[in-house]
């Protein structure tokens, strides 16, 4: 392992000086506090540094905290035509996790009163858990064909959703260059019955409030105004993401060697962009970004369903945003404009305001950001601008900082959710011991991570989310 030495360059920017074979330096955007404890993902910053065609920088963002391979809240780019690689783990095992926001044309107050019932409904409404179920029940394989080519569009061709909604969904609900013959049997397998469900207990459903407004110009833009209920959706592409990531990795760590490539750690595994493992990686985690988009598409539905027949409330998409995804995008490095392949893992694109590929209504305003906290303190509406560095890219989350393991001895669900019901927001878990794993104090603390990314100049605030009501796995 390389040791890691930390330069404080600016407030909220560190980096770590390059020492072969280290390629780029890392770049580290945090405060002193939230590196306590980030030994080892540091570590991981550097060991990014040294994959072939990285430029710029190895980055992480204020909420970084150790993954397979890759940090989770790190951001890398390769130049495509300079040999640059693309590794799995670059992305993780949960391909195009990410979250969703849905506004209610309802505030607080009007919506109290039917809050139990709405509970109770998406506790129903809301399949959960590690297993399967899901509730789109898929005809056929061919269905399922459909759903990793066309995402969250087919989603609503088939019914699930409106128009509109695509149009608020990174990408227009759909990614191109999916090739789901590179999506195994096995993965199919897995994918075909979890159709329309959260998974375990990182993932949610939750029913929040504007508590604060940063920007009224931007959120009025955005569709959110104080006192607002939403509902946020943080899930992804369930066993169907994970066994694509597990298939892909086994079949780099093999191939490596004929590219001439080493890398310092195995969980690093890659090929370049452009060579066949690289491009079948590719087409199977789009196809994988198209299963989770469809995902968020299809769990929206049931909860506006939810919401109409228990509260007579309309449910709006405000955003849909990836945090785990590798793009093939372009960006001017070192006086150039370079086709790079950016993997963001755990860290969210944020594009400035203007960008072309942002929605007709917000791009004036730059791309919303939405970023979960936990289900006891608040969460985020964020957005990109001008200048963004790293790739035009914000943290995610808050982060954790405890075990799963660890999490859990803190806490019994039991306890959590009668701690969690006293101060006002209500429980639907699946599992006691998943909420236990959940627990606040699991996770750093969002509105300080949040005041780095803007602090380091990633993105700005626009609104703060509190819970009213979770549905966790
Ligand atoms: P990840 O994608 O890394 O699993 O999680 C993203 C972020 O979701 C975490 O860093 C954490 O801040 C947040 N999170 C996890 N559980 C909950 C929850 O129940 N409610 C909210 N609002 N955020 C959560
Ligand atoms: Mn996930
Ligand atoms: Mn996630």
């Amino acid at each position: 392992a390389l040791a890691v030495d930390l330069v404080e360059d600016s407030p909220y920017r560190f980096r770590i000086p390059p020492r072969a074979p280290m390629r780029v330096p890392g770049v580290v955007f945090a405060s002193r506090d939230l590196l306590a404890d980030a030994e080892q993902s540091l570590e991981q910053v550097a060991n990014v540094a040294t994959l072939p065609g990285i430029v710029g920088a190895s980055y992480a963002m204020p909420d970084v905290h150790w993954g397979y391979g890759f940090p989770i809240g790190g951001v890398a780019a390769t130049d495509v035509a300079q040999g640059g690689v693309v590794s799995p783990g670059g992305v993780g095992f949960d391909i195009s996790c990410g979250v969703r926001l849905l506004a209610a044309d309802a505030d607080g107050r009007q919506f109290q009163p039917a809050l139990p019932a709405v509970m109770d409904g998406l506790d129903r409404a809301v399949p959960r858990g590690a297993g399967p179920g899901g509730v789109w029940r898929l005809t056929g394989p061919g269905q399922l064909e459909r759903i990793l080519y066309g995402g969250s569009r087919y989603a609503v061709e088939e019914g699930h959703g409106e128009e509109r909604d695509l149009i608020r969904c990174e990408d227009g609900g759909a990614v191109g260059d999916a090739d789901a013959a590179q999506v195994s049997a096995r993965a199919r397998e897995r994918g075909l019955a979890q159709v329309g469900s959260l998974g375990s207990a990182n993932h949610f459903l939750e029913v929040q409030q504007v508590a604060e407004v940063y920007d009224e110009t931007v959120a009025a833009a955005f569709g959110l105004f104080l006192g607002q209920v939403c509902v946020m959706i943080h899930c992804g592409s369930r066993g169907l993401g994970h066994q694509i990531c597990t298939d892909h990795v086994r079949a780099m760590d093999r191939a490596m060697a004929r590219y001439g490539i080493t890398v310092p750690d195995r969980q690093l595994a890659c090929t370049p962009v452009d060579s066949p493992q690289g491009r079948d990686y590719l087409g199977a985690m789009a196809a994988a970004a198209n299963y989770g988009r469809a995902n968020r598409q299809l769990l929206s539905h049931a909860a506006r369903g939810v919401f109409r027949r228990a509260a007579g409330t309309r449910l709006s998409l405000v955003y849909d945003v990836s945090h785990n995804l590798a793009k093939i995008e372009t960006h001017e490095v070192g006086g150039r404009r370079r086709r790079l392949c950016v993997h963001r893992k755990g860290a969210t694109r944020a594009f400035p305001p203007g960008h072309p590929e942002l929605p007709a209504d917000v791009r004036e305003f730059g791309q919303p950001v939405l970023i979960p906290g936990t289900m006891g303190t608040a969460s985020y509406v964020l957005t990109g601008v001008p200048g963004g560095d790293a790739f035009f890219s914000t943290c995610h989350g808050a982060g954790r900082v405890l075990s799963r393991h660890r999490a859990a001895r803190t806490v019994t669900g039991r306890e959590l959710r009668a701690r969690l019901e006293a101060s006002g927001i209500a429980v639907r878990p699946k599992s006691w011991r998943g909420l236990a794993e959940e627990t606040p104090e699991a996770y750093k603390d969002v509105s300080a991570v949040v005041a780095a990314s803007e602090g380091a100049g990633l993105c700005r605030t626009v609104a703060r989310l509190v819970p009213l009501g979770v549905v966790k796995g």
